[in-house]
């Protein structure tokens, strides 16, 4: 499969009144031609971080990619400077965020501002622009486009809105979608019908997407591969039947947990008890050992090696590495 993407130990770093916060830590993966990448993790994981930086969109300072590579088109898009990332914006890779009114200009009509996007990126005539406004908005479900160009935001529901703004992100026919969050803001029908309208879209442009979002349950319907985030760093990743039917980090056992579920009742959801460790400091051994139920002696002293399961499948924690029971010898 041909990638796209690929991110390779990235690391990125805020600076605060507190100190340096360790946001991304050694993060690495690739994205393939016409796949859905889920990245998942509750809220502080670096998740949006790290989407962020492929958009080269860290304020800096206080943000700064301390190390790693983001590699594009045989480019390193880390060492690029804002007017060449300005160009792949939009045009090569383009970001939908979870408030549909803050992408959309609320004093500019529809077409206006689809239009604005198009001519940035390509020469083309208002009129050619406008015949692929509509066009693209026909592909993203608004019924008779012809009719509301002319209409400002708030003449359109939350789930029509989402559905501009996704045009507009595809309008220039980016290689890689990057949804952060794309359907927390709706409420489920409204979240079903858009993540429906991801497949659809990807079938008919190839289109590569990163869904980045908190809930496991969004990503079971689009999902091709998850890579869980905890603490800065990628636990476990994997295919979607791996990670749905034999996660093996007791982090995605406990987000699994707390999805709900046709074959469960609601009340045994169970939510992972305690917090994420701090970024200031964080800890040297596993992050999640303060929260886990198998935690042993190691856990707390040495950060796990990563585990290949199989070629897509791979885990961060030593239950599942033979040398944990050498290194508790050792000590
Ligand atoms: Fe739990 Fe240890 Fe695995 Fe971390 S490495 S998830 S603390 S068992
Ligand atoms: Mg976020």
């Amino acid at each position: 499969m041909k990638k796209v993407l690929e991110v390779k130990d990235l690391y990125v770093s805020f600076t605060t009144y507190g100190g340096e916060v360790k946001a991304v830590r050694g993060v690495s993966f690739a994205l393939n031609k016409g796949e859905t990448l889920a990245i998942v993790g509750e809220s502080g994981c670096g998740k949006s971080v790290t989407s962020q930086s492929i958009m080269g969109l860290i304020p800096t300072p206080p943000g700064k990619i301390t190390g790693g590579e983001i590699l594009f088109k045989g480019r390193d898009l880390t060492k690029l400077k804002e007017p060449e990332l300005r160009k792949i914006r939009g045009a090569d890779i383009s970001m939908i965020f979870q408030d549909p009114m803050t992408a959309l200009n609320p004093t500019m009509t529809v077409d206006e501002q689809i239009i604005e996007g198009i001519i940035q990126h390509e020469k083309l005539s208002r009129l050619e622009a406008k015949q692929k406004t509509i066009d693209i908005l026909h592909l993203v479900g608004i019924p008779g486009p012809e009719s509301r160009l002319k209409q400002y935001p708030h003449q359109f529901s939350g789930g029509m809105r989402q559905r501009i703004v996704i045009a507009m992100a595809l309008v220039c026919e980016p290689e890689v979608l990057i949804a952060d969050e794309p359907t927390t803001a709706l409420d489920v029908t409204i979240q079903a019908q858009i993540l429906e309208l991801f497949k659809a879209i990807q079938e008919k442009t190839g289109v590569s997407i990163i869904l980045i979002t908190h809930d496991l349950g969004v990503v079971a319907q689009v999902a091709d591969r998850i890579a869980v985030m905890y603490a800065g760093k990628i636990v476990e990743a994997g295919n979607r039947r791996d990670i749905f039917y034999k996660p093996q980090h007791p982090y995605t056992k406990g987000l699994l947990n707390s999805v709900p579920r046709l074959d469960r009742e609601e009340a045994e959801l169970i939510s992972i008890a305690g917090s994420p460790p701090d970024l200031f400091s964080p800890p040297i051994g596993c992050p999640f050992a303060a929260r886990c139920d198998y935690a042993m002696e190691v856990c707390d002293r040495v950060y796990p090696f990563k585990t290949i399961m199989n070629r897509e499948h791979h885990v961060d924690c030593w239950l599942q590495d033979e040398r944990a029971k050498r290194l508790l010898a050792v000590k």
